[in-house]
């Protein structure tokens, strides 16, 4: 038996280019390898219609923050943005916006997650843009963060000779012990994780930051965070432009799924696929002790797009029709996750002693740091 026989798909003939073989199926219309490719990378382009050279300034840099965590959506991500300035040099001479990539290495906290070579193979492959890699532990030194922790009396061992990046990572560890439950540890690694991103983007003034996210990522955040009890936030949560963090950002993969992100990376010259670090397997759920809400959801998400598509997207347009409330600069916003507190009791029942000021947390943060109430 030959072995070289081209694979079978089924799909009939392309219905963009009505010539090639189609090798995937998007919304039920079969498309060719070539045509498919170009559908990618045209969903995530139309997302950065602000960023074109027109509306940039000779002379004057628009720098846009990407954070690659080498997961496979922010990885096509870097891959269709670079090829997007490619074409503005080639087009023009000049780009709209330049790169800066931040890598959070995870591996303190996460240690299957990916090394330091491995963003060094992403950068031969995209040498043109700015790279930064910061260890998760350095959220630390972010001055909300250390006032939170100042604030509530969690102990940050002083530095002793053991330099700044070990008294971090000593003080990351002990507030994530200090979490009761697996679903708020994560919670709340998210959200350090978050700040971390968007604390660095400022502090770089970067004007906007460029998320990974595709559909059935942000479908799965949208219900997670409900279940965790930030059901307020979710016009913010989805929305493209100005975030209630003081930075606008956007999400260029918003109208992919993930199984089509997925399969992009196997298509592109060279593929992507020897570059993109290991997703954590899904949670096998052996006892609800360790499985998270937000394991949950993606298991949920990961099942439902293979079949049922339209509900994942279904998800995320819902949810970009909300209206994102308006929020004034003096308006008080919560001390972990930094979302706006107008909609959210801060007075739950019990939780502010008499006398005492009640802590500027969210609902879903005081659900998550339970240390933290008064
Ligand atoms: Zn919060």
């Amino acid at each position: 038996m030959p072995t070289s026989v081209p694979k079978e798909t089924g799909l009939g003939v392309c219905k963009q280019c009505q010539t090639n073989d189609a090798v995937e199926n998007v919304r039920s219309r079969p498309m060719c390898r070539d045509c498919f490719c170009k559908y990618i990378a045209t969903k995530a382009v139309k997302r950065m219609e602000k960023f074109r050279t027109r509306f940039s300034t000779a002379g004057q840099q628009r720098s846009l923050l990407l954070p690659l965590s080498i997961g496979v959506s922010s990885l096509v991500l870097l891959h269709c943005l670079d090829e997007q300035l490619k074409r503005q040099i080639e087009n023009t001479g000049r780009t709209g916006f330049a790169l800066q990539i931040l890598h959070v290495d995870m591996t303190a906290v996460v240690p299957e997650g990916p090394s330091a070579t491995q963003l060094d193979v992403v950068k031969e492959r995209y040498p043109t843009h700015t790279y930064t890699s910061i260890p998760i532990s350095s959220v630390m030194e972010v001055e909300d963060v250390q006032d939170l922790l100042k604030q509530y009396g969690i102990d940050t061992p002083a530095p002793l000779g053991d330099g700044i990046e070990t008294t971090n990572l000593q003080c990351l560890q002990t507030l994530l012990q200090a979490i009761p439950t697996a679903t708020a540890r994560a919670d709340v690694l998210s959200i350090l994780l978050h700040k971390l991103i968007v604390d660095f983007a400022k502090a770089d003034t970067c004007e906007a930051i460029v998320w990974g996210d595709s559909t059935t990522r942000l479908a799965e955040k949208t219900l997670a965070e409900t279940a965790k009890g930030r059901g307020f936030a979710l016009a913010w949560l989805v929305s493209d432009g100005p975030s209630p963090y003081g930075i606008d950002f956007y999400y260029p993969m918003r109208d992919l799924l993930k199984k089509e992100i997925n399969a992009y990376a196997t298509y592109t010259n060279p593929p992507l696929t020897p570059l993109i670090a290991p997703e954590p397997p899904l949670e096998t759920v052996v006892s609800a002790k360790h499985s998270t809400i937000d394991g949950l959801m993606r298991n949920y998400f990961d099942a439902v797009e293979k079949n049922y598509p339209s509900i994942v997207a279904n998800v995320v347009r819902t949810t970009a029709k909300l209206q994102a409330p308006g929020v004034g600069a003096g308006d008080a916003s919560c001390s972990l996750c930094g979302l706006p507190l107008l909609l959210t009791p801060r007075t739950e029942q019990g939780l502010v002693a008499e006398g005492k000021a009640p802590p500027p947390l969210c609902y879903g943060c005081l659900r998550s740091v339970p240390m933290f109430s008064p």
